[in-house]
């Protein structure tokens, strides 16, 4: 299960071939480790052994089963995720990914075309009121699950643009059929003593909030936050924002107040990454003060570029405070050694 008394320090990454997980290996021994992170959340493209027509790349359940070796050794808990409902679409992103290519029966709005892209499409979500897709997902999940022999399970659930919209779904409550899938793939994994992570952007107003409609929700299915039996307070927040709010980040408080243990996550821009763990103290404090049932339960730095050598040597380089340039990998090293300092020190 998922240890609530430890400071959290995470880093999540996407990898989709076996010399990524080579790369991430190099990473976690040379940069991760000796810094104090102790969470690994990886998002891996699978080659799967249930059903290999859906493999959308080509990790293997041995490289799998590698990294959590090393993750074991180094004291770093593995965490594998699998994006839910949202994000269904390959490139471009009017194309689904290969599951609901070939059961477009799932698709929220398939009258999308192929090569359609923004704005015309976010990414494809997968159909909330039609059940039979647990018949694959679950296996494919389980799959990975035993590979990283993990107790926690990350169930994505990021930037949902798509729901009742199809038939099926039409007229009923967007946060009612958030909160039952929600609540769909929690159970399926506490029936295995497994605990589940999930991003929190969906649960916030982004009216009222002030946030964009990607890191919170424009789309009827922020209620789902107070469907208490549904959205359980067990549940992990990883609570993402990688713009600068000048005003602060409501959201880290309210997920305390609602009693969640709760990870604000940010991604490449170092002056925003500070500024948001800056507020989220301010938000621990306060819970402290008032005795709000939740607790700020750490942090994550995310990457959400492929794993590749020549990333991680940036990206190694740049956490080190040297000179990486101005691409991605650089970035988001440099926000790793812009906060090494400032959670050093960070206690429950
Ligand atoms: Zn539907």
């Amino acid at each position: 299960m998922f240890d609530r008394t430890k400071a959290t320090i995470g880093f999540h990454t996407l990898v989709a071939t076996p010399e990524g997980i080579d790369s991430l290996i190099r990473l976690l021994r040379e940069g991760l480790a000796p810094r104090g992170f102790n969470l690994l959340i990886a998002e891996m493209r699978f080659q799967f052994k249930c059903f290999p027509e859906y493999s959308s790349g080509t990790i293997t359940a041995e490289d799998a089963s590698r990294l959590a070796d090393v993750c074991e050794e180094l004291g770093i808990k593995l965490v594998p995720l699998w994006p839910c409902l949202g994000h269904q679409s390959d490139s471009p992103a009017g194309t689904p990914l290969p599951l609901l290519k070939q059961h477009p029966e799932f698709i929220e709005n398939p009258t999308v075309a192929p090569d359609a892209t923004w704005p015309d499409i976010y990414h494809h979500s997968w159909c909330a009121s039609n059940d039979d897709i647990y018949q694959y997902i679950f296996p494919m999940m389980d799959e990975i699950a035993e590979a990283c022999r993990c107790d926690t399970f990350h169930v994505g659930l990021d930037e949902v643009f798509d729901i009742a919209m199809c038939p099926r779904c039409k007229g009923k409550d967007p946060a009612e059929l958030f909160a039952r899938t929600v609540k769909i793939l929690h159970d399926h994994f506490a029936e295995k003593g497994m605990d589940i992570m999930m991003w929190g952007d969906r649960l916030l107003d982004s009216i009222s909030m002030g946030y964009q409609m990607w890191e919170a929700d424009r789309f009827g299915m922020f209620p789902a936050l107070h469907m208490k039996d549904k959205i359980t307070r067990d549940i992990i927040i990883c609570d993402w924002h990688y713009d600068l709010h000048s005003a602060g980040y409501p959201s880290v408080e309210t997920f305390i107040k609602e009693g969640f243990t709760v990870l604000p996550s940010v991604f490449h821009v170092a002056e925003n990454a500070v500024h948001f763990w800056t507020h989220a103290l301010e938000a621990q404090y306060l819970s402290k003060r008032y005795g709000w049932p939740g607790q700020l339960g750490g942090m994550i730095c995310t990457n959400w570029t492929h794993l590749t050598d020549e990333y991680v040597q940036n990206l190694l380089t740049a956490m080190n405070g040297g000179e990486a340039g101005e691409e991605l990998d650089a970035m988001v090293g440099k926000v790793i050694h812009a906060m090494e300092p400032k959670i050093e020190k960070f206690k429950l």
